[in-house]
């Protein structure tokens, strides 16, 4: 006779991340059966790191599945992409309606949806839930971002908070001192003063070419799908891309001049204070314009979104988390409607407080030759977000001389107008649409 389900949740995937969830789960008393790929890490994984703990282990999906209390829960941090649909398809024929399938990888959100709306045909739910925070978050205490199915929630409810609670108490507590602190910060100040065996910082050693998973991509293609100017994360994507041309950059730095130093000869102490505005007022314009792209996908989908909610799930154990995610807990719940987080007024006074730096930085960094793509995108978005007359009115006048793309006037928004501009033309116009 096989023995009585015994495990609350399995995990497919023993690679760093579901390795560390794992026994973060078992620290709280879940049980907690381990499957991978290749079993054989399995079998590793129970005689190394989760050796002594109650995590059992599967070698096949079929016994994993049996090892399962109903209704089952199957989670998977596997390789984003085609990983997740081929443990889907080997899933489902195993599992029966009202059983639970969680993604926890980083899955771009088209796959999520699609998922969702495949596995309910079938009777069961599905959740695409993001774990944020690295190895140790995963491991202490990971934000967590579920969203799919509601039906799953009451089921995963228990195992999902306590995961998070743990992080708001225990690791990074500590971190949350002065208006900067954040999780990039801290692990930036450590890993600038960790030397490799000869003594030389380490940082110095790596090859300067930025990789990328596409958790950036995606959520610049979807600014550029929906319009929406998410400018810093677009420009930091193709900072990497440029990083990793190290060939050819290699060859332009012998070739391409510059200013005749790169080096600033001014108050140091001063300008380190400069640089502090500089990344706060930055990150706050990244803030701001990830919320708008929140606003708009919301509005395109139909969604019901907790921003201020939202903010709070990241101040945990997320490698976004920051102190001033507090702050955008309160813009929203003094104003719900609130258009755009720089119009309110912690952040407005914030950037106000910061700006002299931050325009210094940026131009000193112009004036030495010194790329600061992040800092000078965040700078003109600023600028042009500020500007209530931008010199847009030009290009809408190149569009329509060249195109007959048409144009409004100021004195009548929503009508449009084309010009014969050069008097040879027609006075047909093209068809007006945004894409
Ligand atoms: P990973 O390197 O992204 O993936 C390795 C895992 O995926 C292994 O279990 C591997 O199985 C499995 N896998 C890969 N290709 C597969 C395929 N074609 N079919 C079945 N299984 C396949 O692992 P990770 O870094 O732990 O990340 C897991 C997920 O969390 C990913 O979606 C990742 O983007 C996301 N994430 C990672 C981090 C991080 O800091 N690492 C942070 C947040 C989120 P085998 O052992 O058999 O190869």
């Amino acid at each position: 006779m096989s023995a009585e389900p015994s495990a609350d949740i399995a995990l497919i995937g023993l690679a760093v991340m579901g390795q560390n969830l794992i026994l973060n789960m078992n620290d709280h008393g879940w049980v907690v059966c381990a499957y991978n790929r290749t079993v054989d890490k399995v079998d590793n994984f129970l005689a190394n790191e989760a050796k002594g703990t109650q995590v059992v282990g599967a070698r096949s999906l079929q016994e994993m599945v049996a090892k399962l209390k109903k209704p089952r829960r199957v989670m998977m941090l596997v390789k984003a992409g085609a990983a997740v649909d081929a443990f889907i398809d080997q899933l489902v024929p195993l599992l029966e309606a009202g059983d639970i399938i969680i993604d926890g990888g980083n899955s771009e959100y088209h796959d999520t949806q699609r998922r969702c709306e495949a596995l309910e045909k079938k009777g069961l739910y599905f959740i695409g839930s993001g774990v944020s925070g690295g190895e140790e978050g995963a491991r202490h205490g990971p934000s967590l971002m579920p969203g799919g199915h509601i039906q799953a929630w009451p089921h995963i409810k228990d195992i999902f908070q306590c995961l998070m609670l743990h992080s708001c108490v225990q690791v990074f507590h500590q971190w949350n001192e002065g208006e900067l602190d954040s999780f990039l910060i801290e692990i930036t100040a450590n890993i600038l003063k960790f030397n490799d065996e000869d003594g030389v910082a380490l940082v110095e050693k790596i090859r300067d070419a930025a990789g990328q998973k596409g958790t950036g991509k995606w959520t610049a293609i979807s600014a550029l799908d929906y319009g929406t100017p998410v400018t810093l994360i677009a420009e930091s994507v193709f900072a990497r891309c440029l990083s990793s041309m190290k060939d050819e950059r290699v060859e332009a730095s012998v070739l391409l001049s510059g200013p005749a130093s790169s080096s600033y000869t001014g108050d140091r102490t001063a300008f380190v204070e400069c640089l502090r505005q500089a990344l706060y007022a930055s990150k706050i314009v990244s803030y701001a314009q990830g919320f708008m792209l929140l606003r708009e996908a919301a509005t395109q989908f139909g969604w019901q979104l907790n921003y201020g909610g939202i903010a709070l799930m990241w101040r945990g154990g997320c490698i976004i988390r920051s102190q001033f995610l507090g702050k955008i807990k309160e813009a929203f719940t003094k104003q719900p409607s609130l258009s755009n987080l720089l119009l309110d007024s912690f952040f407005v006074d914030a950037v106000r407080g910061a700006q002299e730096g931050w325009r210094q930085v940026v131009a000193q960094s112009v004036l030495l030759g010194v790329p600061t793509p992040a800092l000078s995108s965040a700078l003109a978005f600023y600028d042009g977000y500020r500007t209530d007359k931008l010199p847009a009115n030009l290009i809408q006048a190149q569009r329509d001389y060249f195109g007959a793309h048409t144009y409004e006037l100021l004195a009548s928004p929503g009508k449009f107008h084309h010009t014969n501009w050069t008097g040879t033309g027609g006075n047909v116009a093209a068809s007006t649409y945004m894409a």
